[in-house]
Protein backbone atom coordinates (compact mmCIF):
# COMPACT_ATOMS: atom_id res chain seq x y z
CA UNK A 1 0.00 0.00 0.00
CA UNK A 2 1.28 3.97 -0.84
CA UNK A 3 0.97 4.54 2.59
CA UNK A 4 3.58 1.92 3.86
CA UNK A 5 5.75 2.75 1.01
CA UNK A 6 5.40 6.29 2.41
CA UNK A 7 5.81 5.44 6.15
CA UNK A 8 8.78 3.40 5.36
CA UNK A 9 10.22 5.83 3.07
CA UNK A 10 9.87 8.62 6.04
CA UNK A 11 12.79 6.48 8.07
CA UNK A 12 15.27 5.77 4.69
CA UNK A 13 17.80 8.43 4.50
CA UNK A 14 18.36 7.31 0.70
CA UNK A 15 14.29 8.63 0.37
CA UNK A 16 15.01 11.30 1.62
CA UNK A 17 17.91 12.62 -0.39
CA UNK A 18 15.81 11.95 -3.27
CA UNK A 19 12.78 14.13 -2.24
CA UNK A 20 14.63 16.76 -0.80
CA UNK A 21 16.56 17.50 -3.84
CA UNK A 22 13.48 17.57 -6.23
CA UNK A 23 13.69 21.11 -6.51
CA UNK A 24 9.70 21.72 -6.22
CA UNK A 25 9.05 19.75 -2.76
CA UNK A 26 9.79 23.13 -0.43
CA UNK A 27 6.55 24.57 -1.78
CA UNK A 28 4.54 21.30 -0.89
CA UNK A 29 6.12 21.01 2.34
CA UNK A 30 5.89 24.81 2.82
CA UNK A 31 1.83 24.09 3.32
CA UNK A 32 2.56 21.87 6.57
CA UNK A 33 5.68 23.61 7.80
CA UNK A 34 5.53 26.96 9.14
CA UNK A 35 8.74 28.47 7.85
CA UNK A 36 12.26 27.58 8.41
CA UNK A 37 13.22 29.84 11.84
CA UNK A 38 11.35 30.73 14.90
CA UNK A 39 10.64 34.26 13.27
CA UNK A 40 8.73 32.63 10.89
CA UNK A 41 7.00 30.38 13.72
CA UNK A 42 5.99 33.33 15.95
CA UNK A 43 4.45 35.25 12.90
CA UNK A 44 2.03 32.03 11.72
CA UNK A 45 1.50 31.73 15.82
CA UNK A 46 0.13 35.69 15.38
CA UNK A 47 -1.67 34.71 12.02
CA UNK A 48 -3.27 31.91 14.12
CA UNK A 49 -4.05 34.27 17.19
CA UNK A 50 -5.79 36.53 15.22
CA UNK A 51 -8.23 34.13 13.54
CA UNK A 52 -9.24 33.06 17.54
CA UNK A 53 -7.43 29.90 17.39
CA UNK A 54 -4.56 29.01 19.73
CA UNK A 55 -1.30 27.28 18.66
CA UNK A 56 1.10 24.70 19.52
CA UNK A 57 4.82 25.06 18.15
CA UNK A 58 6.71 21.93 17.31
CA UNK A 59 10.30 22.60 16.76
CA UNK A 60 11.08 19.96 14.14
CA UNK A 61 13.61 17.06 14.45
CA UNK A 62 13.60 13.75 15.71
CA UNK A 63 15.47 10.69 16.70
CA UNK A 64 18.89 12.23 17.85
CA UNK A 65 21.81 10.22 17.78
CA UNK A 66 24.03 12.01 20.56
CA UNK A 67 23.50 13.90 23.66
CA UNK A 68 24.94 17.59 21.87
CA UNK A 69 22.05 17.06 19.61
CA UNK A 70 19.79 16.59 22.48
CA UNK A 71 20.79 19.72 24.31
CA UNK A 72 21.21 21.96 21.29
CA UNK A 73 16.84 20.75 20.97
CA UNK A 74 16.81 21.67 24.23
CA UNK A 75 18.07 24.66 23.93
CA UNK A 76 16.32 26.02 20.90
CA UNK A 77 13.09 25.06 22.92
CA UNK A 78 14.48 27.25 25.51
CA UNK A 79 15.12 30.52 23.31
CA UNK A 80 11.41 29.91 21.72
CA UNK A 81 9.78 30.10 24.71
CA UNK A 82 11.87 33.01 26.02
CA UNK A 83 10.72 34.76 23.30
CA UNK A 84 7.24 33.50 23.62
CA UNK A 85 7.29 34.90 26.87
CA UNK A 86 8.53 38.38 26.06
CA UNK A 87 6.10 38.80 23.08
CA UNK A 88 3.92 38.00 25.48
CA UNK A 89 2.28 35.15 23.07
CA UNK A 90 2.66 32.64 25.83
CA UNK A 91 -0.76 32.21 27.07
CA UNK A 92 -2.12 31.32 23.80
CA UNK A 93 0.71 29.24 22.54
CA UNK A 94 2.13 26.04 23.84
CA UNK A 95 5.04 24.22 22.84
CA UNK A 96 5.18 20.26 21.65
CA UNK A 97 7.97 18.52 21.78
CA UNK A 98 9.32 14.59 20.49
CA UNK A 99 11.04 12.88 23.30
CA UNK A 100 13.00 11.28 20.64
CA UNK A 101 14.56 14.93 20.01
CA UNK A 102 16.08 15.19 23.13
CA UNK A 103 17.97 11.84 23.20
CA UNK A 104 15.36 9.59 24.17
CA UNK A 105 16.92 6.47 22.26
CA UNK A 106 20.27 7.34 23.41
CA UNK A 107 21.91 3.94 24.58
CA UNK A 108 22.06 3.52 28.25
CA UNK A 109 20.25 6.72 30.06
CA UNK A 110 18.55 7.93 26.99
CA UNK A 111 14.90 8.07 29.38
CA UNK A 112 16.94 9.92 32.39
CA UNK A 113 18.76 12.13 29.40
CA UNK A 114 14.94 13.10 27.65
CA UNK A 115 13.83 13.76 31.39
CA UNK A 116 16.22 16.07 32.09
CA UNK A 117 16.23 18.11 29.41
CA UNK A 118 12.97 17.90 29.05
CA UNK A 119 12.19 19.45 32.68
CA UNK A 120 14.31 22.51 31.45
CA UNK A 121 11.75 23.07 28.86
CA UNK A 122 9.11 22.63 31.19
CA UNK A 123 11.15 25.11 33.37
CA UNK A 124 11.15 27.62 30.55
CA UNK A 125 7.55 27.08 29.51
CA UNK A 126 6.23 27.90 33.10
CA UNK A 127 8.61 31.20 33.40
CA UNK A 128 6.88 32.31 29.95
CA UNK A 129 3.36 31.82 31.37
CA UNK A 130 2.35 28.63 29.30
CA UNK A 131 2.78 24.41 29.19
CA UNK A 132 4.68 21.41 27.07
CA UNK A 133 2.34 18.50 25.02
CA UNK A 134 4.70 15.47 24.70
CA UNK A 135 3.98 14.36 21.73
CA UNK A 136 3.93 10.56 21.39
CA UNK A 137 6.04 8.64 18.66
CA UNK A 138 6.27 4.69 17.69
CA UNK A 139 4.94 2.33 20.51
CA UNK A 140 8.60 1.43 21.77
CA UNK A 141 8.68 4.61 23.08
CA UNK A 142 4.99 4.89 24.98
CA UNK A 143 6.39 3.20 28.39
CA UNK A 144 8.74 6.18 28.28
CA UNK A 145 7.06 8.68 27.39
CA UNK A 146 4.37 7.89 29.73
CA UNK A 147 6.42 7.57 32.61
CA UNK A 148 8.32 11.22 31.92
CA UNK A 149 4.95 12.69 31.61
CA UNK A 150 3.83 11.24 35.02
CA UNK A 151 7.23 12.52 36.48
CA UNK A 152 6.70 15.94 35.13
CA UNK A 153 3.25 16.35 36.14
CA UNK A 154 4.42 16.15 39.62
CA UNK A 155 6.14 19.28 39.43
CA UNK A 156 3.78 20.87 36.17
CA UNK A 157 0.47 19.21 36.17
CA UNK A 158 -0.24 21.00 33.07
CA UNK A 159 2.01 19.02 30.92
CA UNK A 160 0.18 17.30 28.21
CA UNK A 161 0.51 13.61 27.00
CA UNK A 162 -0.53 12.29 23.61
CA UNK A 163 -2.53 8.74 23.27
CA UNK A 164 -2.88 6.83 20.19
CA UNK A 165 -5.83 4.91 19.33
CA UNK A 166 -4.02 2.61 16.40
CA UNK A 167 -2.46 0.99 19.81
CA UNK A 168 -4.11 -1.75 21.95
CA UNK A 169 -3.19 -0.55 24.65
CA UNK A 170 -4.78 3.08 24.64
CA UNK A 171 -7.85 2.07 26.49
CA UNK A 172 -5.90 0.56 29.43
CA UNK A 173 -3.91 4.21 29.32
CA UNK A 174 -6.97 6.56 29.47
CA UNK A 175 -8.02 3.97 32.75
CA UNK A 176 -4.57 4.90 34.45
CA UNK A 177 -5.17 8.58 34.00
CA UNK A 178 -8.77 8.98 34.04
CA UNK A 179 -9.31 10.36 37.67
CA UNK A 180 -6.61 12.95 37.14
CA UNK A 181 -7.12 16.31 34.97
CA UNK A 182 -4.84 15.56 32.91
CA UNK A 183 -4.07 17.06 29.59
CA UNK A 184 -4.48 14.50 27.03
CA UNK A 185 -4.01 14.30 23.50
CA UNK A 186 -6.19 12.18 21.55
CA UNK A 187 -5.01 10.68 17.89
CA UNK A 188 -5.05 8.31 15.67
CA UNK A 189 -1.70 7.57 15.14
CA UNK A 190 0.80 8.40 12.56
CA UNK A 191 3.14 5.20 12.82
CA UNK A 192 3.19 2.17 10.85
CA UNK A 193 3.17 -0.57 13.70
CA UNK A 194 2.89 -4.15 14.12
CA UNK A 195 -0.13 -6.55 14.30
CA UNK A 196 0.43 -7.35 17.92
CA UNK A 197 0.28 -3.94 18.93
CA UNK A 198 -2.04 -1.94 16.74
CA UNK A 199 -5.21 -2.28 14.60
CA UNK A 200 -4.06 -2.10 11.28
CA UNK A 201 -7.17 -1.20 9.10
CA UNK A 202 -8.67 1.89 9.03
CA UNK A 203 -12.20 0.96 10.39
CA UNK A 204 -10.92 -0.40 13.08
CA UNK A 205 -8.29 2.13 14.10
CA UNK A 206 -11.49 4.42 13.93
CA UNK A 207 -14.10 2.14 15.81
CA UNK A 208 -11.02 2.13 18.64
CA UNK A 209 -10.91 6.17 18.49
CA UNK A 210 -14.66 6.94 19.05
CA UNK A 211 -14.84 3.70 22.15
CA UNK A 212 -11.02 5.99 23.72
CA UNK A 213 -13.12 9.25 22.93
CA UNK A 214 -15.88 8.41 24.85
CA UNK A 215 -13.80 7.08 28.19
CA UNK A 216 -11.90 10.38 27.46
CA UNK A 217 -15.07 12.73 27.28
CA UNK A 218 -16.48 10.84 30.52
CA UNK A 219 -12.60 11.05 32.60
CA UNK A 220 -11.62 13.78 34.96
CA UNK A 221 -8.33 14.29 32.09
CA UNK A 222 -9.08 17.78 29.72
CA UNK A 223 -9.60 16.21 26.23
CA UNK A 224 -7.73 17.62 23.60
CA UNK A 225 -9.38 15.86 20.57
CA UNK A 226 -6.84 16.01 17.73
CA UNK A 227 -8.63 14.91 14.37
CA UNK A 228 -9.69 16.08 11.36
CA UNK A 229 -12.33 13.24 10.64
CA UNK A 230 -15.72 14.41 10.39
CA UNK A 231 -17.19 11.97 12.28
CA UNK A 232 -15.04 12.24 15.05
CA UNK A 233 -15.35 16.43 14.85
CA UNK A 234 -19.32 15.42 15.26
CA UNK A 235 -18.78 13.09 18.29
CA UNK A 236 -17.08 14.84 20.24
CA UNK A 237 -19.31 17.97 19.82
CA UNK A 238 -21.76 15.30 20.85
CA UNK A 239 -20.18 13.75 24.01
CA UNK A 240 -18.96 17.40 25.23
CA UNK A 241 -22.44 18.39 25.40
CA UNK A 242 -23.90 15.24 27.28
CA UNK A 243 -20.95 15.35 29.62
CA UNK A 244 -21.41 18.99 30.08
CA UNK A 245 -18.17 20.00 29.68
CA UNK A 246 -18.57 23.70 28.59
CA UNK A 247 -16.25 25.51 25.96
CA UNK A 248 -13.40 25.71 28.56
CA UNK A 249 -13.53 21.91 29.64
CA UNK A 250 -12.42 20.36 26.18
CA UNK A 251 -10.76 21.74 22.92
CA UNK A 252 -9.88 20.43 19.27
CA UNK A 253 -6.63 20.26 18.19
CA UNK A 254 -5.16 19.91 13.90
CA UNK A 255 -2.65 20.17 12.01
CA UNK A 256 -1.09 23.47 10.25
CA UNK A 257 -2.57 23.48 6.67
CA UNK A 258 -4.83 20.81 6.97
CA UNK A 259 -8.71 21.10 6.81
CA UNK A 260 -8.36 25.22 7.36
CA UNK A 261 -12.26 25.35 6.42
CA UNK A 262 -13.38 22.82 9.64
CA UNK A 263 -10.64 24.37 11.65
CA UNK A 264 -12.57 28.35 11.32
CA UNK A 265 -15.91 26.80 11.31
CA UNK A 266 -15.54 24.95 14.97
CA UNK A 267 -14.05 28.18 16.23
CA UNK A 268 -16.58 30.56 14.68
CA UNK A 269 -19.21 28.02 16.63
CA UNK A 270 -17.38 28.92 20.26
CA UNK A 271 -15.20 25.57 20.45
CA UNK A 272 -10.93 25.98 21.69
CA UNK A 273 -9.35 24.90 18.60
CA UNK A 274 -5.67 24.91 18.79
CA UNK A 275 -3.53 24.15 15.80
CA UNK A 276 -0.16 22.17 15.64
CA UNK A 277 2.73 24.51 13.97
CA UNK A 278 5.59 22.50 13.24
CA UNK A 279 8.77 24.48 12.04
CA UNK A 280 12.21 23.92 11.43
CA UNK A 281 14.93 22.52 8.84
CA UNK A 282 13.93 19.27 9.75
CA UNK A 283 11.01 18.58 8.24
CA UNK A 284 11.19 15.20 6.12
CA UNK A 285 9.93 12.88 8.04
CA UNK A 286 7.26 14.59 9.85
CA UNK A 287 6.22 15.58 5.98
CA UNK A 288 6.43 12.28 4.96
CA UNK A 289 3.44 11.21 7.23
CA UNK A 290 1.26 13.74 6.21
CA UNK A 291 1.53 12.30 2.49
CA UNK A 292 1.15 9.19 4.14
CA UNK A 293 -2.06 9.82 5.92
CA UNK A 294 -3.45 11.17 2.63
CA UNK A 295 -3.15 10.15 -0.79
CA UNK A 296 -4.63 12.92 -2.37
CA UNK A 297 -1.75 14.86 -0.79
CA UNK A 298 0.57 12.94 -3.10
CA UNK A 299 -1.42 13.85 -5.75
CA UNK A 300 -1.10 17.42 -4.88
CA UNK A 301 2.72 16.82 -4.44
CA UNK A 302 3.00 14.88 -7.64
CA UNK A 303 1.01 18.07 -10.05
CA UNK A 304 3.04 20.85 -8.00
CA UNK A 305 6.01 18.21 -9.69
CA UNK A 306 4.96 18.31 -13.19
CA UNK A 307 3.75 22.24 -13.23
CA UNK A 308 7.49 22.64 -12.22
CA UNK A 309 8.66 20.77 -15.29
C1 LIG B 1 -2.79 18.38 16.67
C2 LIG B 1 -2.32 17.01 16.26
C3 LIG B 1 -1.24 16.45 16.90
C4 LIG B 1 -0.82 15.17 16.55
N1 LIG B 1 0.18 14.56 17.27
C5 LIG B 1 0.48 13.27 17.02
C6 LIG B 1 1.39 12.55 17.85
O1 LIG B 1 1.96 13.07 18.82
N2 LIG B 1 1.65 11.25 17.55
C7 LIG B 1 1.04 10.61 16.49
O2 LIG B 1 1.27 9.42 16.28
N3 LIG B 1 0.19 11.28 15.68
C8 LIG B 1 -0.10 12.57 15.92
N4 LIG B 1 -0.99 13.23 15.10
C9 LIG B 1 -1.41 12.61 13.80
C10 LIG B 1 -2.58 11.67 13.96
O3 LIG B 1 -2.17 10.50 14.63
C11 LIG B 1 -3.16 11.27 12.60
O4 LIG B 1 -2.18 10.61 11.85
C12 LIG B 1 -3.68 12.44 11.77
O5 LIG B 1 -4.31 13.40 12.58
C13 LIG B 1 -4.72 11.95 10.73
O6 LIG B 1 -5.82 11.35 11.37
P1 LIG B 1 -7.29 12.00 11.45
O7 LIG B 1 -7.79 11.78 12.82
O8 LIG B 1 -7.25 13.41 11.01
O9 LIG B 1 -8.20 11.10 10.56
P2 LIG B 1 -8.10 10.46 9.11
O10 LIG B 1 -9.13 9.40 9.08
O11 LIG B 1 -6.67 10.08 8.79
O12 LIG B 1 -8.50 11.68 8.19
C14 LIG B 1 -9.79 12.24 8.19
C15 LIG B 1 -9.83 13.38 7.20
O13 LIG B 1 -8.96 14.41 7.64
C16 LIG B 1 -8.27 15.00 6.55
N5 LIG B 1 -6.83 14.72 6.69
C17 LIG B 1 -6.26 13.88 7.58
N6 LIG B 1 -4.90 13.90 7.47
C18 LIG B 1 -4.64 14.76 6.47
C19 LIG B 1 -3.43 15.21 5.89
N7 LIG B 1 -2.23 14.78 6.28
N8 LIG B 1 -3.51 16.12 4.89
C20 LIG B 1 -4.71 16.57 4.45
N9 LIG B 1 -5.90 16.17 4.98
C21 LIG B 1 -5.86 15.28 5.97
C22 LIG B 1 -8.86 14.39 5.33
O14 LIG B 1 -9.97 15.17 4.92
C23 LIG B 1 -9.32 13.03 5.82
O15 LIG B 1 -10.32 12.47 5.01
C24 LIG B 1 -1.46 14.48 15.47
C25 LIG B 1 -2.54 15.07 14.83
C26 LIG B 1 -2.99 16.30 15.22
C27 LIG B 1 -4.19 16.87 14.54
Amino acid sequence: MLSNVLNRASRSDRARRAVEAIPVTRKVVDRFVAGADQDAALEVARGVSGRGLATSLDILGEGVSDIAGARRTRDQYVTLLGALGQTGAGTGTEVSVKLSALGQALPGDGHRVALDLAHDICVAADAAGTMVTLDMEDHTTVDSTLAIGNELRAEFPRTGTVLQSNLKRTAGDIADLAADPVRIRLVKGAYKEPVSVAHQRKAEVDEAYRGDLTRLMASACYPMVATHDPQMVELARRLGREQERGAAGWEFQMLYGVRGDLQGALAAEGHQVRLYVPFGEEWYPYFMRRLAERPANVAFFLRALARSN
